[in-house]
């Protein structure tokens, strides 16, 4: 295996781009800062599963974008999708009835939405099912979960109080304390810190907002009963459940969290509002949002909670998720992602116990989550709670590789369709050697 140490162009370009972009990044999670800092890699190229750098260093890539890369790189057909909608005009800023079919695909799929409204990132997405949800209601409060990341709207950018029925504080600069005080944080999988904030809030609560499966600080499954339990409380208080599946839609099976096999009691764990992103755009910018009918016809030019966007609906974007989609129909392409990962993470587990390094991974079918520890992660606090030296010494011996993983401890490995046994192959013997090294440092 080859050692990619020479990584001069990158560093050449990091500098540049640190005059012209501020951080050097256009979104911070692609800076290393959390892991040792430096230069991130500059890729130039991409296809199926692999990438290539500025000095032509070759790349599994596990990162998937951070997620929406579901099918690999270029896939053949979404390129002719988007390069057949670049030919037909990009926007027109009208009704097309691509938009129809994508919506009706996403219906099928998830069917607590009735109606469908597409906008162009997971944070629009999520904003607009806070605004619908506190317009159907009348009522002000949003009560989220401790380290579940919902885009970067100023309301969900507030961290927890200091106990679990307290009011936020913000959690980034220009966040007005007045907004934070309009958000509750509790922590995941606790419904006790759950039923204390809607005891405490009642009826100023307007929604409950979870990831249904966390994909934020790894990847975490809802215990027994949570989700039944959440939407209950909530109900049982009239405030409205909204479902984050920016990540976790299409990631697991074709559907999403809320009619993922793997959680029971389904009609139980129906949410009001979905937002959606990533995957359901096959790689170009998009979001949607959806839900009840009664619900979403707050929305203008129905009702009275607005919501627009120029770009909302562009047709390269749409044709390219309907090809994703499509490609996501195909017959075992989810038992085949599932079965790599399983293959990667017993590799990974036992190469790691080997050399005495505590790792434990949660993974659900064809993704995962790696943490530098030894005990179970299944709320934020635990998440937080791992080696983050550790990850950074693994992810720079994986990167050296030519293994390219995310730059936090927090973000989950992704499997596509594009990845191969020897892949998995590959990446098995860069976690050995790296391993290794770690056990030896
Ligand atoms: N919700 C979740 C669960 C996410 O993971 C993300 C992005 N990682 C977002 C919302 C925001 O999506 P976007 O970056 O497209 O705005």
């Amino acid at each position: 295996m080859s050692t990619q140490n020479n990584r001069e162009r990158s560093k050449h370009l990091y500098e540049e781009a640190l005059e012209h972009i501020v951080g050097g990044v256009n979104s911070p999670s692609r800076s290393f800062k959390a892991v040792g800092g430096g230069a991130p890699v500059f890729m130039k190229r991409a296809k199926g599963a692999h990438f290539w750098d500025e000095d032509d260093n070759r790349y599994i890539d596990y990162l998937a974008a951070y997620g929406p890369i579901i099918t690999g790189h270029a896939h053949p057909h979404i390129t002719k999708a988007i390069t057949d909608a670049a030919e037909n005009g990009v926007l027109y800023g009208t009704p097309t009835g691509l938009e129809i079919r994508l919506a009706k695909m996403l219906k099928e799929a998830i069917p607590s939405m009735d109606k469908v409204r597409f906008v162009n990132s997971g944070t629009e997405a999520v904003m607009t099912t806070i605004r619908v949800a506190r317009a159907y209601t009348k009522r002000s409060k949003i009560i989220k979960f401790a380290g579940c990341y919902h885009g970067h709207s100023d309301l969900v950018l507030v961290a927890a109080g200091s106990g679990p029925s307290t009011l936020g504080i913000p959690d980034s600069a220009g966040v007005p304390a007045s907004i934070a005080h309009e958000v509750i944080t509790v922590p995941f999988n606790d419904l006790h810190g759950l039923r204390e904030a809607l005891d405490k809030w009642k009826d100023e609560v307007a929604a409950v907002m979870v990831e249904p499966i966390v994909g934020n600080f790894g990847m975490v499954m809802p215990k027994p009963g949570f989700l039944e339990g959440l939407c209950k409380m909530a109900h049982d208080n009239g405030s409205l459940v909204i479902y984050d599946e920016v990540i976790t839609a299409f990631r697991f099976h074709y559907g999403s969290a809320q009619t993922y096999a793997g959680l029971q009691n389904h009609e139980a764990i129906q949410p009001d509002l979905t937002a959606l992103g990533k995957i359901i755009g096959g790689g170009l910018p998009i979001g949607a949002y959806g839900g009840r009918k009664h619900i979403m016809e707050q929305v203008a030019p129905l009702g009275p909670a607005y919501q627009a966007g120029t770009m909302a609906g562009n047709p390269a974007s749409i044709a390219s998720g309907i090809a994703c989609l499509e490609i996501l129909q195909g017959e075992g392409v989810y038992e085949e992602m599932e079965r790599l990962s399983i293959r990667l993470t017993e590799g990974l587990q036992a190469s790691a116990d080997r050399h005495g390094i505590p790792l434990t991974i949660n993974r659900i079918r064809g993704s995962f989550s790696a943490h530098f520890c030894q005990h179970p992660v299944t709320d934020y606090d635990e998440a937080q709670d791992t080696d983050g030296e550790a990850f950074a010494a693994f992810f720079r011996h994986m990167l050296d590789q030519g293994i390219n993983l995310a730059p936090s401890k927090y973000e989950a490995w992704f499997l596509t369709t594009a990845h191969t046994d020897e892949d998995i192959q590959e990446t098995l013997a860069a976690a050995e050697e790296s391993f290794r090294q770690m056990a030896s440092e």
